[in-house]
């Protein structure tokens, strides 16, 4: 049977609840770990290949639940981060990463700008394109990017357990860290376990900062989103957390 060019591609990228209703968009650019074909699993073999290193473990469960909660659209990647950090710009070399945290990365070794255009072009750009329709899509959109992290990184335990991150606007993380406070038992931590400093919030500076819109970046720890009770709980925690704080900024700028 003769295959159609629309059989042979593949989605690099998931949008669901595309008709939600909510002014919240929600973006999970760490969702998957899956590795296309044609990049032979990057020279790796074994657990590497479903490790954080590839991918946010839990991130995408809690952001499908969210945006179920919220009815907030969601759109997420499907394509591992090793083959193209879609919260990387073309510029940063982590964006292919040759090395993370303790593995090389065979097959992001002396990749050429050309090879390295073409992933950007075939996965990130694509991405970028359904982010920034969907902020379109809603008036007064309020950008929420969802991660997580690696309990013990390069053989040191974190103790933080849910990071909120902002690059420039703080408003939604401060809003958020109040909240925060007055309900959980959780340790929250501002600009945690990393920063701004660090390049992780591209995807907030790329499209909430020039339209001035709400946003904020959330890392969980993965240990506490690792089945799919903990995920559910998460979510509606996270929620709630940003459902209050949406309220309250509202009552503040009136
Ligand atoms: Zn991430």
């Amino acid at each position: 049977m003769l295959q159609t060019n629309a059989d042979m591609t593949e989605a690099v990228f998931e949008v669901v609840n595309p008709a939600g209703t909510s002014p919240i968009v929600l973006v999970c650019e760490h969702a998957s770990a899956y590795i296309p074909p044609q990049h032979n699993n990057l020279g790796l073999s074994g657990d590497v290949l479903t490790s954080h290193v590839a991918w946010d473990p839990g991130a995408r469960a809690v952001a499908v639940d969210m945006s179920r909660l919220l009815d907030a659209v969601l759109v997420a990647s499907k394509i591992s981060r090793l083959v193209y950090d879609c919260n990387r710009p073309l510029t940063a070399p982590g964006a292919t990463p040759a090395r993370s945290e303790i593995f090389d990365i065979p097959g992001n070794l002396n990749l050429s700008q050309a090879v390295r255009q073409a992933r950007h072009d075939a996965y990130y750009r694509p991405f970028h394109t359904a982010v920034e329709s969907a902020l379109q899509a809603v008036s007064a959109p309020i950008l929420v990017t969802m991660h997580s992290f690696t309990p013990v990184y390069h053989g040191a335990p974190r103790s933080v357990e849910i990071g909120l991150l902002h690059d420039t606007d703080s408003r939604l993380t401060d809003a958020m860290l109040e909240t925060a406070g007055a309900h959980t038992g959780h340790i929250v931590q501002r600009n945690e376990p990393y920063g701004p400093a660090d390049g992780v919030t591209h995807t907030i500076a790329q499209h909430a900062t020039p339209r001035d819109c709400p946003s904020v970046m959330i890392e969980v720890r993965n240990d506490l989103i690792a089945v799919p009770e903990t995920q559910a709980d998460m979510a509606k925690q996270l929620a709630g957390w940003l459902a209050e704080a949406i309220t309250q900024m509202s009552g503040a700028s009136q």
